[in-house]
């Protein structure tokens, strides 16, 4: 397991971190508490040295440098792990490959026994006794033989079963690196892996990006805790509007991108059309309060990639008319030359 703090250290380790977030600009979100969390610990010494580099002179940490610091230093070491999982599999291979090698020794020595007993056989003068004695060594053989091959079976079947396990762990290990901490969608990163393979398939394909409508504001309005939560409905919101082989990212703090394969701009448009108007109809309610909080809303802009275009520059042209968007007086959607 990752942590190993007992839960009264955890419960300091807690209020530490959250001395910490109090004294830094950045959101408290539960990216800026892991990253809090792994620096009063002192679990994580390249994110010490990092922490300690940017905070020097008294620096306050805004977002982006949390969000890099948790890049960097707590989402590498979930690669790390998927090293250390990657070395137990090749352990577990090195074991089989070991044990199929001592059993191939096993069954040439029996190859031998049996060739020196047909040997014996062909002598005409051999009394029943060392016929008997013969046929015993050749049973007794078979038998250890038999022995072996089961042992070697019985560890085939539990090397399969670890290897079976280390799979399920290294896969859940990868998908962690891809995912959203506050919104369980496609972070950067997955975005930019499920994008980076599209480019290799022909056909259309639509890149919408929405962004929250004035979002500063609900921070500074409701709070930080209030502002996850929009994120977070906003994101479910998205899950829900889009299916198949469709892919919804958190592309940074409020904005998030969807990427549409084989579809019109035509169709593309109307998706984010939805999204505008679905989001606008959301109501959230706030802590302690029976009057849930509307007016969310966002804007979208919306590109096709056209031909051989690269990622970056369809990424560019559905920012550009998003830009449009904001500039059109916000809650609506712009479509990109
Ligand atoms: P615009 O309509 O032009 O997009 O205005 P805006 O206020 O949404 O845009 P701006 O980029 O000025 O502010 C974005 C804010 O989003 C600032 C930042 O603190 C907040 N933010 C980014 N990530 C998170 C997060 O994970 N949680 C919360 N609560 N706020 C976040
Ligand atoms: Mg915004
Ligand atoms: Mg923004």
């Amino acid at each position: 397991m990752r942590y190993s703090e007992t839960s009264e250290r955890s419960a300091e380790l807690l209020r530490l971190a959250i001395a910490q977030m109090g004294r830094h600009a950045a959101a408290c979100n539960p990216i800026t508490y892991t990253v809090w969390y792994e620096y009063v610990a002192g679990i994580n010494e390249a994110l010490r040295r990092d922490v300690e580099h940017l905070t020097q002179g008294g620096r306050r940490l805004d977002d982006e440098q949390v969000s890099e610091l948790f890049d960097r230093h707590v989402v590498e070491i979930t690669v790390e792990r998927a090293r250390e999982i990657t070395g137990q599999l090749n352990r577990a291979i090195g074991y089989v490959t070991e044990s199929t090698e001592a059993a191939g020794g096993r069954i040439r020595q029996y190859g031998s026994r049996l060739n020196a007993v047909d040997h014996h056989l062909l002598k005409p003068d051999m009394s029943v006794q060392d016929l008997r004695g013969h046929v015993e060594s050749v049973a007794r053989g078979t038998r250890e033989m038999q022995d072996v091959l089961e042992g070697l079976h019985q560890r085939l079947v539990a090397t399969r079963e670890e290897v079976d396990r280390l799979k399920a762990e290294l896969a859940q290990a990868r998908e962690e690196v891809l995912i959203d901490a506050l919104t369980g969608l496609c972070n950067r990163r997955g975005f930019d892996q499920r994008m980076e393979s599209l480019t290799h398939l022909d056909g259309a394909a639509c890149l919408i990006i929405v962004d929250v409508d004035r979002f500063k504001q609900v921070n500074d309005s409701f709070g930080h805790v209030f502002g996850d939560r929009v994120l977070r409905a906003v994101a479910d919101t998205l899950r829900h509007l889009v299916k198949g082989r469709d892919v919804v990212a958190r592309f940074g703090g409020e904005e998030f991108a969807v990427l549409l394969p084989e579809t019109t701009l035509a169709g593309g448009r109307a998706v984010a059309e939805q999204i505008r108007a679905q989001v606008e109809r959301v109501r959230i309610r706030r802590t302690g309060s029976d009057q849930p909080v509307g007016n969310i809303t966002v804007s979208a802009g919306v590109a096709q990639r056209s031909g051989a275009e690269s990622a970056i520059n369809l990424i560019q042209r559905a920012d550009a008319a998003l830009y449009a968007a904001k500039a059109n007086g916000r809650n609506c959607v712009t479509v990109a030359a």
